[in-house]
């Protein structure tokens, strides 16, 4: 589907996206400045995605005529969040091109089929349990405690999780989660959190992105740095080949991440996967010579694939709703003259009306010539924004 070229029925090719989010929306802006044109079906009328892209399609992601109209508009389609019910992808995979394909998303959507899926791919993660029935709830291993209760599907940001000292806060955890199918992991002595983000093409051609430091509040990203700091060069070819090692396995077409933990003594452990680009790649708008979002383009669009490089040392901050409050509660709007006076600073906001606290608004990415510039000038940053 090359850019700007017009498909057999006389029109231009046009890309599509399943979901608006902000995800979407820099995936519709890294089409757009390649010359496609850009759809997205999102039910939600002020869809950050929905506004910049050519055509919105207002729809349920089941809804029949919403999907119908995706087919006839798009040449390929692609998604932009993990839980795109499986029905509708195979609904728009049986007419168009859909990347990733409805089978590796369905691994994603569900913990335990993520878990066994890094088993099999020779992935260590940790130790967990499928709690579906009482019985499995009763019967499960004491070296599970103390752990995690997580759901196995919808979780994200932290939420649909629990953490349980025993076995009594086990059964009280999974009442609060309404007895839903879950997973109870290993609480596990973390030293950092990294991520890789893979592009692999349809023709098996893989390449990878910087393995990325992520630091986490209350379960939610809140910084990422390239390159990682903490991390020898041995413990970052283990982590991009164990990402590679799960989307050649899944036979994965497009941007895939991989979450890790690098615990205390020094070993990798996968955490999870998103079928998607990731917020700890949005550096890489900014600071490589492609984005996770043009890799996203190019992988739909069938075109050639060229490893990244990273040109800049990068640290992302998340830009919640929580910096559109000052400290009594009063709405604001956050210093951003202040903050784009900071040498290397990259504002992106998503174009989402209400602020409220924990959502995710936008990002901001310094890049610097070494890693203690971009250290230095992102603290500054963060004490600007309070
Ligand atoms: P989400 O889908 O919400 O991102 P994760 O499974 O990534 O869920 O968990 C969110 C965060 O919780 C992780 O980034 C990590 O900080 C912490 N966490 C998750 N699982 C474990 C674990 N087994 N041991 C220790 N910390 C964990
Ligand atoms: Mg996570």
């Amino acid at each position: 589907l090359l850019p700007g070229a017009t498909g057999e029925d006389g029109r231009p090719i046009t890309l599509g996206v399943m979901g608006g989010g902000q995800l979407g929306r820099m995936f519709v802006q890294a089409a757009q400045e390649m010359g496609y044109v850009t759809v997205v079906l999102d039910p939600d009328a002020a869809s950050p995605a929905g506004a910049v892209a050519h055509h919105h399609i207002r729809a349920g992601y089941l809804d029949e005529q919403g999907l119908a109209q995706l087919m006839q508009r798009s040449s390929a389609i692609t998604t932009e969040f993990e839980n795109v019910p499986a029905a509708a992808l195979l609904t728009l995979g049986a007419q168009r091109p859909v990347a990733p394909g409805a089978d590796a998303v369905a691994v994603c959507q569900d913990r335990d089929a993520e878990k066994r899926h890094f088993r099999a791919s020779g992935v260590p993660c940790a130790p967990w349990a499928l709690i579906e029935t009482a019985e499995q709830l009763a019967t499960v291993a004491d070296e599970l405690l103390p752990g995690i209760l997580k759901t196995a599907r919808l979780g994200y940001d932290g939420k649909g999780q629990v953490r349980v000292a025993d076995r009594a806060a086990l059964a009280a955890a999974w009442d609060e989660l309404g007895r839903v199918p879950c997973v109870l992991e290993k609480m596990l002595p973390l030293a950092l959190e990294l991520s890789v983000i893979v592009a692999r093409a349809a023709d098996g051609t893989l390449v990878h992105f910087p393995v990325q430091q992520n630091l986490h509040r209350d379960g939610i990203l809140a910084v990422t740095q390239v390159p990682a700091p903490e991390v020898s060069e041995a413990l970052r070819q283990q982590a991009v080949q164990c990402a590679q090692a799960v989307a050649q396995s899944l036979r994965y077409v497009g941007v895939l991440c991989v979450e890790f933990f690098v615990l205390q003594d020094g070993t990798l452990v996968a955490n999870e996967m998103a079928p998607r680009p990731h917020n700890s790649g949005h550096y890489s708008i900014d600071a490589c010579d492609q984005s996770q979002f043009d890799l996203q383009v190019r992988t739909l669009a069938g075109l050639p694939l060229a490893a990244p490089r990273l040109h800049s040392c990068a640290v992302m901050l998340n830009l919640l709703g929580d910096l559109w409050f000052d400290a009594q509660g009063t709405e604001r709007t956050p210093p951003w003259a202040q903050v784009l006076a900071l040498p290397g600073a990259h504002l992106h906001l998503y174009g989402k009306a209400g602020a409220r606290p924990g959502r995710k608004m936008g990002h901001l990415t310094i890049t610097a010539a070494d890693a203690a510039t971009a250290r230095a000038v992102a603290l500054q940053a963060a004490a600007l924004l309070g």
